[in-house]
């Protein structure tokens, strides 16, 4: 099983002294179901950064002791994180990063991966680069850095490196007096930014971030820009918006965002909602009772509900207390991992027919153990609807859904894969439904259906650049 979220970034400038650190903490607990694995906030007070960061959960990590250290100044950054490339348990590539520069120092964190990642790294290495990180983080500060020393602005500077980046990233940056922000031209990753009525400024991955904090959204980045903040005012650059078309992750909808949050004007709940009443219409089945698997197909199962006719039920309980099953990270034990995080309620399923909706199938494995423990708990029948359409290619910018050989649906049929899992039948969301349910004819669809927005050059195929990457983490 191996789809991880991604990452979420958070970013705060107050044009008067403020407690830039605290509030980007506050932003990194509505942004954790984005990763889990590390966080990290950089603070600066006066321009000298102080930073805490470790791989563990925002409470885990910020304790009131590490969180005092922290200056209370004008501007902070903060990161949460999960490994899409580079070694997950590895405090090296936790986030944000800081970077000495010769006109000064910068702090860096990031969301998504480039797809040209590994020649980037591979041509800066060439020339003497060394690389304390295994992420692609490193790489994009290597490259603004250098693009620095040539020009005289750390937004000029981002501006001139952007062009080399071919891939996904929505990224916060802060240099010792702005704060800056930025999204790929195809707009891969969220990323919007608000102001509370303090006059502080806000950035976050999502806007269920935003509304954390207390700040009013006022909109979403555009693909392609770069906004600086500054005790002045706000800055918008736009010299990369339309540069490439836009291609915003369908998979941020279907699962990676929370639900209460608004993606390029879309909402998250509407979005998963509809792909419920779509799978509804396309995939009916006979039965008593709809339930979701908790978190992320809950409100689809809503709406098969209202469709089908049929009553939306809980017959799956989700132990909050415990991570999101796409976080283990040993195949090994999974069977009680599922076990210990997901409960069916015996209740209400024992006897009856149902239908269950769950955001996707990656190898089958997760699907078939929660198959499992609804017919253990005594349901007659199951029917299993998923609310995007099956894996085919893997995703090339910041998230794990896994290499070819291991997708269930690259080798099997939709009815092999019903018997694989033990349902009693199974229907996914037709492709076209990506657009019917977010109303975008604009979606990154090409682990469904192969078709990459961006160059993919062979040595950057997914294989090769796992294993180089691995190598690396030999060495
Ligand atoms: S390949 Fe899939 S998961 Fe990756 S960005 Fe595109 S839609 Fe999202």
């Amino acid at each position: 099983m191996s789809i991880h979220e991604e990452c979420g970034v958070f970013g705060v400038f107050s044009p008067e002294p403020a407690d830039a650190a605290g509030i980007v903490y506050c932003g990194l607990f509505a942004l954790q179901h984005r990763g889990q694995e590390s966080c990290g906030i950089v603070a600066a007070d006066d321009g000298v950064f102080s930073s805490h960061k470790d791989l563990g959960l925002v409470g885990e990590v910020f304790t009131p002791e590490t969180l005092s250290k922290l200056p209370r100044g004008n501007m902070a950054v903060g990161h949460v994180r999960y490994a899409t490339t580079g070694g997950g348990n590895n405090r090296a590539n936790c986030q944000p990063i800081e970077v000495n520069h010769v006109k000064g120092h910068m702090a860096l964190a990031h969301n998504g991966n480039l797809a040209n990642a590994a020649e980037l790294r591979g041509e800066l290495e060439l020339s003497g680069a060394i690389f304390h990180t295994t992420s692609d983080t490193e790489t994009i500060a290597y490259l603004v850095t250098r693009e620095r020393v040539r020009t005289s602005s750390i937004e000029d500077a981002l501006s001139a490196a952007m062009p080399r980046f071919d891939g996904a990233y929505s990224l916060v940056l802060m240099s010792p007096q702005k704060l800056l922000c930025a999204r790929d031209p195809y707009g891969f990753r969220p990323l919007c930014y608000g102001r509370r009525e303090d006059g502080i400024w806000v950035v976050a991955s999502e806007s269920c971030a935003l509304k954390a904090v207390g700040a009013a959204f006022i909109r979403d980045v555009e693909p392609g820009e770069i906004l600086v903040f500054t005790r002045d005012g706000v800055i918008s650059r736009r010299e990369h918006c339309g540069e490439k078309p836009r291609r915003f992750c369908a998979f941020e909808y279907i699962y990676f965002a929370r639900p209460d949050s608004v993606l390029d004007g879309v909402s998250v709940h509407r979005a998963r909602r509809e792909a419920g009443r779509i799978l509804a219409r396309e995939c009916p089945a006979e039965a008593e009772l709809v339930i979701g698997v908790p978190d992320s197909g809950i409100d689809a199962a809503l709406g098969y509900a209202e469709v089908s006719g049929i009553p939306y039920g809980i017959g799956l309980i989700r132990n909050k207390y415990v991570g999101r099953t796409f976080i283990a990270p040993e195949e090994s034990g999974r069977h009680d991992q599922v076990k210990i995080k997901l409960a069916a309620v015996e209740e209400a399923v024992r006897g009856r027919r149902i239908v269950l909706i769950d955001d996707s199938i990656v190898r089958g494995t997760t699907s078939g153990r929660i198959v499992g423990l609804l017919r253990e708990a005594g349901a007659r029948e199951i029917h299993m609807r998923i609310s995007s359409p099956p894996f085919v290619s893997p995703c090339y910018y910041g998230t794990d859904i896994d290499s070819k050989e291991h997708l269930i649906a690259v080798k099997h049929t939709t009815e092999e894969i019903s018997h694989i899992i033990g349902a009693d039948s199974l229907g996914y969301l037709p492709i076209e439904g990506l657009r019917e349910m977010t109303g975008r004819d604009d979606l990154c669809t090409a682990c469904f259906d192969g078709s990459y927005p961006t160059a993919i050059p062979a040595d950057t195929r997914k294989d090769r650049f796992e294993a180089r990457l691995n190598r690396r983490k030999t060495i």
